[in-house]
């Protein structure tokens, strides 16, 4: 009979992380769920079990994140599935947005992932399996948006490594995925979510405007269901051969086969400057 599959998910207290870890437990995977506060993954999922155990981690500090997988390893005896969940949205341009504010969005998105990464692959390496989910965004794809882009940096910083980590340790018979949603109905763009910056410049009009519209009219109105999410994800862990790249939603798909041919066009337009270079 196959053991039940652990799966790690960090920022599990709301939105994603917090549907994929219910839909796990109802589909009898064990679940190790970290967060910020302890307390609000017992209140919103339940205390530790047999099949739960959730963790208060700061995934900014790789101390932390150490010490939460070992308690999960201890607990469970191995994780297979980890995902890279905890993240947010840093919205302002890049003058307006101090080194500070641009650094935590890394530190969060970007750093924090490592953090999980580096800790958790003694463990995979040894098993000689699993998988890595890295929640990257479609705007670690494409970054034309005005007001987006330290955001977006931080998910093209996903996209990079998780690329470089799928080459890294599918010898250990692990794979990694870079997984690109494009706007799923979770707390995401709601107040105590998404930042703005501190001190906004008002000259940069399709900044300030794209802020608006997705703090006022997107937020609630997202045309993806994290249910349907996590659903995906679920089953893209069984496949024998998990994708490096997968688009979440219908929105990703376009964005993307539209960076695909923006791509394609400047590389056939100025393939003669490009293939004039050597020696
Ligand atoms: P959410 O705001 O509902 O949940 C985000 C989770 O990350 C929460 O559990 C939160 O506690 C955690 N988190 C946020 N800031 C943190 C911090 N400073 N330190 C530690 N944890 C922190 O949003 P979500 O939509 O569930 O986001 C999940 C992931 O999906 C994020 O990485 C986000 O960038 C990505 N994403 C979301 C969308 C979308 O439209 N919802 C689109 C593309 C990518």
């Amino acid at each position: 009979m196959e053991t039940r599959k652990v799966w790690l998910v960090t920022g599990a207290s709301k939105g994603l992380g917090h549907t994929l870890v219910k839909k796990l437990l109802q589909n009898n995977y064990a679940v190790v769920a970290t967060s910020r506060r302890v307390a609000s993954l017992i209140e919103e999922i339940g205390n530790t079990s047999e099949v739960f155990l959730p963790i208060e981690v700061n995934v900014t500090d790789d101390h932390d994140v150490k010490k939460a997988i070992e308690k999960g390893i201890a607990h469970f005896g191995k994780i297979d599935v980890v995902v890279n969940n905890a993240g947010y949205g840093q919205i302002g341009t890049l003058e307006e947005l101090s080194d500070e504010e641009a650094r935590e969005n890394f530190d969060v998105n970007v750093f924090g992932s490592l953090n999980v990464i580096r800790n958790v692959m003694p463990y995979l390496r040894h098993q000689k399996s699993g998988a890595i989910f890295n929640i990257s965004s479609v705007g670690g794809l494409f970054g034309g948006f005005a007001g987006w882009g330290i955001y977006c940096a931080t998910k093209f910083a996903v996209a990079g490594f998780t690329e470089a980590l799928a080459e890294e340790v599918k010898a250990f018979g692990v794979s990694a995925t870079v997984v690109y949603p494009g706007y799923f109905r979770t707390d995401f763009l709601a107040n105590g979510s998404v930042k703005t910056p501190a001190s906004a410049i008002q000259e940069y009009e399709a900044a300030r405007e794209s802020e608006k519209t997705h703090l006022n009219n997107i937020s609630g109105n997202q045309p993806n269901d994290p249910e349907k999410a996590a659903d995906v994800l679920i089953a893209i862990s069984k496949e024998d051969t998990p994708p490096v790249h997968l688009l979440l939603g219908t929105d990703a798909y376009d964005m993307a086969k539209n960076k695909a041919d923006l791509l394609n066009k400047d590389i056939e337009q100025w393939k003669s400057y490009t293939l004039s270079t050597a020696f």
